[in-house]
């Protein structure tokens, strides 16, 4: 409890950006202050280093920072997952709606071996369109989802929700309602 008030209290919340009426909650803050970015990145691996995890998975771009040391630290493979046009190589892709419009996401199709145990991260859920988009490319691939993690949840919007109902078991290191 106390770790998470921590957490939030370094992260900066930009009013009215990108748009009107949102509240952006922006972990770059959290990420410079070298205490909280240590205590975070900790919480991860104390969550992880038992299970035997193959690989984490980071969602582009934020999903990149977190996941990479969290697989450098579990002696993991870091796989990412990028938005579409971005991966060189052969792909499968996954495509979902957005507000207005829609967004997809890729993976390389080689980047698993059969029932790789894999952390998905990334920085925040709100609808939780990403992350499901996300663990449909992982599960295509034969690989197994032991958690999907992010630093932030919105549990207003109903993302969270949505990924445990899939089945996916999901952890936020803090929640703003
Ligand atoms: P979702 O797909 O609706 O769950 O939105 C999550 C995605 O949008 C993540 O990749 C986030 O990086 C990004 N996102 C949405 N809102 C915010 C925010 O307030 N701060 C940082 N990222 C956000």
């Amino acid at each position: 409890q106390y770790f998470s008030d921590v957490v939030k209290k370094a992260i900066r919340t930009v009013p009215n950006w990108p748009e009107e009426g949102v509240m952006f909650r922006d972990i770059t803050t959290a990420l410079q202050d070298r205490t909280v970015f240590r205590k975070l990145i900790d919480a991860f691996i104390h969550r992880y280093h038992h299970l035997s995890i193959d690989a984490v998975a980071g969602v582009d771009a934020r999903g990149f920072i977190i996941g990479s040391v969290l697989a450098y630290e579990l002696n993991a493979s870091f796989v990412p997952i990028r938005k579409k046009g971005k991966l060189p190589f052969d792909t499968v892709s996954e495509s979902y709606e957005l507000e207005y419009g829609r967004a997809e996401v890729e993976i390389h199709k080689d980047a698993f071996q059969q029932g790789d145990k894999v952390i998905l991260v990334d920085d925040l859920i709100a609808t939780g369109g990403t992350l499901l988009a996300a663990s449909s490319l992982i599960e295509r691939l034969g690989a197994d989802i032991i958690e999907a993690a992010a630093i932030i949840d919105l549990p207003d919007l109903g993302g969270s929700k949505k990924l445990r109902d899939k089945g996916l078991a999901v952890y936020s290191v803090c929640e703003y309602a």
